[in-house]
């Protein structure tokens, strides 16, 4: 095997090193979007907020970030943005706007370092934040928390506290500590230090919200009982073992907190620092033997994403890659794990900020986009020199299921091509039988939404509008074929061969699943991943 002619190992190892790659996961409104604004805004990516995330017709943060690249003039893979802090390289990788949980999101989360959980502080733990958190616990992810919009009347900070013990495991070792109740911010006691970072408002939040450093015993006499209050709890939070631990935090036991208001940029810089402080590098990731290839060896990564249709001029098919180990150079020629055949990375550049900043090389923890790359699938390696291929993506188990069929049997071919794309991309699953037919597949989602991304895929991508019908079943089991004869006598079951060639049964409900294993124990039925 050839030696690649990538940097030494030392300068991949100093780049890996600067990289923190993470994601944002929280409920729809409690301020991604505004919150990656104020984060670029702090990293001086940009100089103004704000504007860019208007709600209305919005079609995910897809064209979100496309249009902030296009207001801005930065660096967006359309996947992730990335921008320098401090001496830190920051990547923060999208997950999917919708509201609705898809498989999109579990992949997201495959290709990142670290989260950071972000809540409504009048809200808590809402229902997405808490799907999203299991993902991350699932994936040993180490998740900050960070309360926003505390310039709002919210629940009192002890309170949410509690809350985050209870509902996820993680002890909340705040950072910061806010002086003032929610609605009445006026800044943080940093607790390392015991100085009260006070925020002056700018106008509108459109300029970095000014803060000043402030002793003890000033804020003490300035803010009097606020202050005596914030001091208290903080001790308090110390009496109980409520403090930063680095190996604590890393071995997901803990969760530092911070307290912001994105809109007024106020507690931004304590999570940039937090990430670049506390947050883990890029590391050797697990590959699918169990071994760990050193993210300073040869060029390796995965895709986790892959997309159609980016560009509006050509139907461009972008695989999203997460680079694990090695320098990545526009170009190279790397090898495809699952076939064994060369890929050239020759289009890479397309994905960086397109006119701008044509980006030549990515290390340990970035994101690169390879365009016309249709031979790459979600879950698919690929490397330079000593061969490795990382575990497969999970496909989670759907618990939506429709049939869906071409509107115009005219347009059989175009309805084949869209299916098979949107399954290639993971936007859906698809499953077929000898009964159904092959022009009626059943798409499995983990969320219902999903089948609107179809709808609106296969009617303006593909040219191939879509009927569909929902189907009664809510369970899939994994199944082999000599218990899917027996399931076949079974009217209230059905059994479907997902395209990547599982049997999987499908059950109406939990009661309907349960007397089946009663009557038939020697059945196989198997549990998927869960994506709940
Ligand atoms: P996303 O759906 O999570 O991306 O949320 P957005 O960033 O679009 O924010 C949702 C709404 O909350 C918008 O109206 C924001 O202006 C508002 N918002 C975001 N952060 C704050 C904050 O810190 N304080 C207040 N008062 N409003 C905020």
């Amino acid at each position: 095997m050839t030696q690649p002619i990538g940097l030494s190992t030392p300068e991949v190892l100093s780049e890996a090193r600067r990289r923190r790659t993470f994601a944002v996961i929280s409920h729809p409104d409690a301020g991604k979007s505004t919150l990656t604004e104020a984060l670029l805004l702090h990293a001086r990516a940009i100089t103004t907020a704000g504007a860019t995330h208007g709600k209305a017709g919005r079609r995910g943060t897809v064209s979100d970030w496309m249009a902030m690249e296009q207001a801005r003039g930065i660096s967006v893979t359309s996947a992730a943005i990335q921008f320098e802090y401090r001496d830190a390289v920051i990547n923060l990788v999208d997950t999917p706007g919708h509201a609705d949980f898809s498989e999109d999101t579990f992949r997201v989360l495959s290709a990142v370092d670290a989260a950071v959980m972000l809540v409504d502080a009048s809200k808590g733990l809402e229902v997405q934040t808490m799907k999203l958190f299991e993902v991350c616990r699932q994936r040993n992810l180490p998740v900050i928390t960070v309360i926003n919009k505390w310039d709002r009347p919210g629940a009192e900070a002890l309170d949410l506290m509690d809350e985050i013990r209870r509902r996820t495991g993680l002890i909340p070792t705040p950072l910061t500590w806010p002086v003032g109740i929610a609605g009445d911010f006026r800044g943080v006691i940093e607790r390392s230090s015991h100085e009260f970072v006070r925020f002056t408002r700018t106008a509108g939040g459109a300029k970095a919200a000014g803060f000043e450093r402030v002793s003890a015993d000033v804020a003490a006499a300035d803010e009097g009982d606020a202050w005596q209050t914030a001091t208290e709890e903080s001790e308090l939070l110390t009496e109980e073992d409520q403090d930063h631990d680095e190996a604590r935090f890393l071995a997901n036991e803990t969760t530092p907190v911070l307290f912001a208001a994105a809109v007024l940029n106020f507690g931004v810089q304590h999570i940039l620092d937090t990430l670049v402080d506390f947050a883990p590098a890029a590391e050797a990731r697990e590959d699918a033997s169990g071994g760990h290839r050193p993210v300073g060896s040869a060029f390796s990564g995965f895709v986790f994403k892959v997309q159609s249709g980016m560009n509006a001029s050509h139907r461009d098919h972008v695989a999203f890659v997460r680079v694990c180990s090695g320098q990545f150079r526009r170009g190279m020629i790397v090898t495809h794990a699952a076939s064994g055949r060369p890929f050239a990375t020759k289009y890479a550049q397309h994905l960086f900020g397109r006119e701008r900043e044509v980006a030549d090389e990515a290390w340990p923890g970035d994101i690169v986009g390879l365009v016309n790359a249709s031979a790459l699938r979600v879950g698919d390696s690929i490397f330079e020199g000593d061969p490795v291929e990382y575990p497969p993506l999970p496909m989670f188990a759907p618990e939506h299921f429709r049939v869906v069929r071409s509107a115009d049997s005219s347009k059989h071919k175009q309805f084949r091509r869209g299916i098979d794309q949107l399954d290639h991309e993971g936007v859906i699953q698809v499953m077929r039988s000898d009964l159904r037919g092959d022009q009626s597949p059943v798409l499995g989602a983990v969320g219902p939404m999903q089948f609107e991304v179809v709808e609106e895929r296969m009617t303006h991508d593909f040219g191939a509008a879509i009927r569909s019908e929902a189907l009664p079943y809510q369970i899939a089991r994994r199944t082999d074929r000599e218990s899917a004869l027996i399931l076949g006598h079974d009217r209230q079951v059905e059994v479907l061969m997902r395209s990547d060639g599982t049997l999987l049964a499908l059950f109406s409900t939990v009661w309907r699943l349960r007397n089946t294993v009663r009557d038939h124990p020697e059945l196989l039925l198997e549990d998927l991943a869960t994506g709940s």
